[in-house]
């Protein structure tokens, strides 16, 4: 930080979103006067998006809670932290002890990833808590990702990256960067990097039901009918092998598969798979040849191509491109990254690297993948009677009711729990019905390190941001609360009380020593050598605006899992191929209409629109639905519409508009801030309809379990007939 006219610098990284962009935080005294990019950042270079100034507006939000709270008949009670903490382990132990380990089920939200002690302490809380129902949000988006890495590659976490910085054509199904900033692709300033493919002679395509922000970038857009991707990927793979351009070159030695995969492929030419995608033969032929013949190329498929019934066959087939044009760890086709802390390395060879269906749900069997079960099934484990059934839930940075499919159904069950702990510091749609609520610090008053960013990233950097305030006194970090708890519940039951050793351990090893030991003993650490130019955690602090540690680099087989292989055709996929291939002879059209997401640059996700700066102007939470749908309707731009599907109805505002196809309606997620009993003022005011009262929590990818969310079958009136 530095000082001048009274004014303090502060530099660090948003942790608000997956791009990871350094800021610049302008202060006096302790009044933040304005956060700008920071164009020291090597990474961001200075951009930043609307949302940086959220860092403010939730920091000093009157709505936030600076000390636990207990839910009373009479409201909201504050009290004091051990005696919260108390109540919490008491509870969680008392139900356990009547009904068995799994009564308690545990749901980490989508922030936790997003702060390195609580992801690190998310981990150790879960094993405290000996319960199998653990949740997260991961199969809401993207387990799909994460099984296919397993499988193909022998970690969840080894994620190909699409090297954007230098690929000659990107091809984007189902992902809207633009309005994202990058997803499961770490990619601050993606607008530039994305106009640079063009500017360099590249080309970008775009695969979407809806004409993107991205798309508005891009050589070409063909809209897709939702949950037709994987047939699309077939058949420009079956392309590849009828017209002779498989080309794995220097994978070809460690691939297998390879033979298995044309037999796949061959139910599904271009011709196969027009009418189901709504994508022409040709085009199909031309997109495959153009990828298969780039001197580089990268294919990146996002939410739209996870969340729908076949995102994990999405998922394998991108890569399954990847190998067969010899585009996978290819500068400029899709990369792995060798982060400073590399938890790759770190858990090779170990159950973290992932496992998949070692057990399934009590009620519908859905399998677990790295010892968690698919969000979709919570409602139905907590509502269902008998044997085993989940009666208490621990929620940490989540609200799943605006974020989970079928919200409607979950809320009810979350009304029917004996007992509801959230570590939160909003009284939001979901923690709204906790028992309990413990408030942890917010970023700011935090140190910070991407444990998982960096290893999503386009380039390998690495950054540590030191807290910019002070804690408030009696204030508690998340990771100070679960380790509170789970030290608790040791005092509750006694055989969990940790032995000494594992006490000096658990205190001595912190997260911020986990990652100073991480730092320097990774790939790129200074180890035990007090000369080494290698990294570590003082050496980071000292560079407020990172560092830069080069381009991704090829590096298989090496970086591979147990037997460094690339498996084309693992078993999981090959045995889901036949489902796919009933989709060509199923119904093409219904008379409903197909239900999309989508996401726009102001929002994340459910938690940041209790910003005013964030929400304010023309409301966004809208229907938008083709012209022609609309005049079939009756539906006018602006006209309030009812929208139904098996799971429930919303009322919400058209807006008629041709960037999405016929047949398909869009509404973005995060919104329905309209349920009594929260206490988050701006977004109550500005509450929108949840999506995920349409969405279905019966609708799921088959094989790994992840919500379904795109393509929804909808019906849509206006409410004025
Ligand atoms: S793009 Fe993401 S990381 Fe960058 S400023 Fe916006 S919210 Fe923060």
């Amino acid at each position: 930080m530095s000082a001048e006219d009274g004014i303090r610098h502060h530099y660090r990284t948003c942790h608000l979103c997956e791009a990871i962009c350094g800021v610049e935080i302008r202060l006096r005294g302790n009044e933040i006067l304005s956060i700008r990019g920071d164009p020291a950042d090597p990474f961001s270079r200075g951009h930043i998006c609307p949302k940086a100034v959220g860092l403010k507006d939730v920091h000093e939000d009157p709505d936030r809670l600076r000390h636990p709270v207990r839910r009373t008949t009479g409201g909201w009670q504050r009290i004091g932290w051990d005696e919260a903490i108390d109540e919490v382990a008491r509870r969680i132990v008392a139900i356990q002890a009547q009904h068995g380990h799994d009564a308690v089920a545990l749901y980490l939200g989508n922030p936790t990833v997003h702060s390195y002690s609580a992801l690190l302490s998310g981990a150790v809380f879960a094993r405290a808590l000996h319960s199998r129902n653990r949740f997260s949000a991961t199969s809401v988006d993207q387990l799909p990702h994460h099984l296919a890495a397993w499988l193909m590659f022998g970690h969840q976490l080894l994620l190909p990256i699409p090297d954007i910085d230098r690929t000659g054509y990107l091809l984007v199904l189902g992902a809207n960067p633009v309005a994202s900033n990058g997803s499961l692709m770490t990619a601050p300033d993606i607008v530039h990097r994305l106009k640079a493919i063009r500017a360099r002679g590249g080309r970008i395509v775009v695969v979407d039901p809806r004409r993107s922000e991205t798309a508005a970038l891009a050589d070409r857009h063909h809209f897709i009918r939702p949950g037709t991707d994987a047939l699309l990927l077939f058949a420009m793979i079956h392309v590849l092998f009828d017209e002779g351009r498989t080309a794995p070159g220097r994978l070809q030695p460690f691939v297998d598969g390879i033979n298995e995969l044309e037999r796949l492929a061959a139910p599904f030419p271009p011709a196969a798979v027009a009418e189901a995608t709504g994508i022409a033969a040709a085009e199909i032929r031309t997109l495959a040849r153009e990828f298969a013949g780039a001197a580089a190329a990268a294919c990146h498929g996002r939410v739209g191509t996870s969340t729908q019934g076949f995102g994990s066959l999405c998922q394998w087939l991108i890569q399954v491109l990847h190998v067969l044009t010899g585009n996978l760890d290819r500068p400029g086709g899709a990369m792995f990254t060798a982060p400073a802390f590399d938890l790759v390395s770190r858990t090779q060879g170990t159950s973290q690297a992932g496992h998949y269906d070692r057990r399934r749900t009590r009620v519908r069997g859905l399998p677990e993948f790295g010892g968690e079960f698919p969000v979709a099934a919570l409602a139905e484990e907590m509502d269902t009677p008998g044997k085993g059934q989940v009666r208490a839930l621990i929620t940490s940075a989540g609200n799943p009711v605006l974020s989970t499919p079928n919200g409607t159904r979950l809320e009810r069950a979350l009304g029917g729990l004996e007992f509801m702990a959230s570590i939160d510091f909003y009284i939001n749609e979901t923690t709204r019905h906790a028992n309990i609520i413990l408030p942890p610090t917010f970023a700011l008053e935090r140190d910070h390190y991407d444990l998982v960013f960096h290893l999503l990233a386009i380039r390998n950097t690495a950054k540590y941001s030191l807290p910019l305030f002070e804690p408030p006194p009696g204030t508690r970090h998340d990771w100070q609360i679960l380790d509170d708890i789970a030290t608790r519940l040791g005092v509750h039951d006694p055989k969990r009380r940790p032995g000494i050793g594992e006490r000096l351990r658990a205190r001595w090893l912190t997260p911020r020593r986990t990652l100073a030991l991480g730092l320097r003993f990774g790939p790129r650490g200074a180890g035990w050598n007090p000369l080494s130019n290698g990294l570590c955690l003082s050496r980071l602090a000292r560079l407020p605006h990172g560092i830069d540690l080069g381009p991704l680099e090829s590096c298989l087989p090496a970086r591979l899992g147990a037997g460094k292989r690339i498996q084309l055709a693992p078993g999981p996929f090959v045995a889901d191929v036949e489902r796919l291939a009933r989709q060509l002879s199923g119904p093409r059209t219904g008379p409903s209409l197909q239900l999309i997401g989508r996401r726009d640059l102001r929002s994340n996700n459910s938690w940041m629109h209790n910003s005013h700066r964030l929400v304010k102007g023309p409301n966004r939470c809208t229907l938008l639905i083709h012209p022609t749908d609309a005049l079939q309707l009756g539906v006018a731009d602006g006209t309030l519409v009812r929208v139904r599907s098996r799971a429930g109805a919303i009322a919400v505002a058209a807006e008629v508009s041709d960037a999405v196809m016929p047949g398909v309606v869009s509404l973005p997620h995060g919104w329905g801030h309209d349920r009594p009993g929260t206490q988050q003022a701006i977004a109550s005011a500005h509450a929108g309809a949840s999506i995920n009262d349409l969405t279905d929590e019966l609708a799921i990818d088959t094989v790994s379990g992840n919500a379904a969310f795109s393509g929804v079958a909808v019906t849509v009136e206006s409410t004025a007939t």
